[in-house]
């Protein structure tokens, strides 16, 4: 058999199953010009992928394989393989609606073996004793969790491969005419530093064993480092997801309370799941007509991180500097966006899509949707968070604020948690608040009922 290994969301050599098919096999990588078209040339998640991919190319080395880099349209990169005689291509499944659409017009040019590797359970594997998908969290969950086997923690063994012969030097441009460079900005200071905290899987996971007790109440403090930072290698395949299962497991064994933790992770399947099964979702809302109220000047404020709103904005700081956001403050941002800015939804996900590092669309696409109240098992509308209360409990001494926003170190902590002072005092260099939020917050629940 001679195969085409197609590394996407699977960027290591450890516990593949691509890698432990056999046979003779072309390992390649794909920039795909149909995505890099639409970024710009200094994207950081290109950067971060391409790092992940001469890490990948280094590893297969060790192995006696190598991996051939492409750039270009994959549809014309498999027509043109297919002209070299190999008998299929195999690849982990990709469920959002792009990759779908894309892997079924490749799989017209070769045979397209697909593997489960992203996530747990394949989208089809929970389903309701009618056949029919879930809608709710919770029942997924149960039935998941009742569903879990040995199986979906199967470690894949590294199987030896004869490697196909062709130059595996450099990046092979496919359009050769085509003017354009690879989109590539490793240089910035901020993003570097992220780079160097998130590098090493095996050391996050040494070190989130040891928070892994205190996740459930931790989690969501915003001075504490108490979750895993594990969403990027999760995104990028550079952990396995069953490897998680298998750490997951031997510290239950140990009387670890592993649940609140593994919860998370069947959250990330279900919203993988939904997107799969209810596409429409990626732009349309599951419930309610609304869907927002289009305010260039609102939303311009948002994205440059001036609401006036000490958390939000922090927020925002920490994602355009680093291409991460903590859970807890994404959830007030969304709100913030949707509720008290009243923006629709689908802006806010192009924002976090344009600069998270660990953007996976079903996660953004859902969890925005989710924040928004518009969702398959959303939030329910009328519950919108108060950004200051969110502040004063989960940064109590405002040191998450401070961090990201130094115009603010030198306010007194707790009239960073105060609306009605921040809206009466001018702070030097940092704008008032642009909205009330109980008036912003009324006006919202008028638009929700008026549009059921
Ligand atoms: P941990 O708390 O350690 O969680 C472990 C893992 O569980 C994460 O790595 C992640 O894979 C999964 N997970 C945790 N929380 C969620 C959740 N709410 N939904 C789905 N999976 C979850 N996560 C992404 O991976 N990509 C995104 O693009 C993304 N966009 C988001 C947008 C909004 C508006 C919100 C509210 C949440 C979003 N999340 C997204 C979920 C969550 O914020 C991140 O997964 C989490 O912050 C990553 O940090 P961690 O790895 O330390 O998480």
């Amino acid at each position: 058999m001679k195969r085409i290994l197609w590394f996407r969301r699977d960027l290591r050599v450890e516990d593949n199953p691509l890698l432990s098919l056999g046979g003779e096999v072309l390992p390649v990588f794909i920039f795909d010009t149909q995505i890099l078209n639409a970024l710009p040339v200094d994207d950081r998640r290109v950067s971060f992928i391409f790092d992940r991919v001469l890490k990948l190319k280094k590893s297969l080395q060790t192995k006696g394989l190598d991996l051939k880099i492409y750039w270009g349209d994959p549809l014309d990169i498999f027509n043109s393989l297919e002209a070299e005689g190999f008998d299929e291509v195999a690849a982990s499944g990709d469920y959002d609606t792009y990759a779908k659409e894309r892997d079924i017009k490749v799989s017209h040019i070769l045979h397209f073996r697909y593997l489960n590797d992203t996530y747990i359970f394949k989208p089809e594997e929970v389903l309701k004793d009618d056949g029919t998908p879930y809608l709710v969290f919770t029942p997924f969950y149960n039935k998941a969790k009742a569903y879990l086997s040995k199986e979906h923690m199967h470690e894949y063994v590294y199987v030896k491969q004869r490697l196909y012969e062709t130059s595996y030097e450099g990046i092979t441009k496919i359009d050769v005419d085509s003017e354009e460079t690879l989109p590539l900005n490793i240089d910035s200071l901020e993003f570097k530093n992220n780079l160097l905290k998130i590098d090493d899987v095996e050391m996050k996971l040494e070190q989130f064993r040891k928070n892994l007790s205190g996740y459930a109440k931790e989690r969501d403090y915003l001075n504490k480092d108490a979750t895993s930072h594990l969403s990027i290698d999760l995104r990028f395949g550079t952990l396995s997801i069953r490897s998680l299962l298998r750490f997951l497991l031997a510290q239950k064994k140990e009387g670890v309370d592993t649940e609140p933790f593994f919860r998370q992770l069947i959250f990330r399947d279900f919203y993988a799941y939904l997107l799969f099964h209810f596409p429409d979702l990626a732009t349309h809302n599951h419930k309610y007509r609304f869907n927002g109220i289009e305010d260039k000047s609102k939303y311009a404020a948002f994205c440059e991180a001036r609401t006036g709103v000490p958390v939000v904005d922090a927020g925002v700081r920490e994602l355009l500097q680093t291409g991460d956001m903590h859970n807890r403050v994404r959830m007030i941002c969304a709100s913030f966006f949707t509720k008290d800015l009243l923006l629709p939804w689908q802006w806010g996900e192009a924002f976090f899509a344009k600069y998270l590092l660990d953007y996976d669309a079903a996660s953004n696409i859902l969890s925005w949707q989710w924040s928004a109240g518009t969702g398959i098992d959303p939030q329910p509308y009328f519950r919108i968070f108060n950004p200051y209360l969110q502040s004063k409990k989960f940064d109590k001494e405002a040191e998450y604020i401070k961090k990201w926003v130094p115009e603010l170190r030198e306010v007194e902590v707790k009239r960073l948690h105060n609306e009605a002072f921040l809206l009466k005092n001018k702070i030097e260099n940092y704008p008032k608040p642009m909205v009330v939020h109980k008036d912003a917050r009324d006006e919202a629940l008028d638009y929700f009922r008026s549009y059921q």
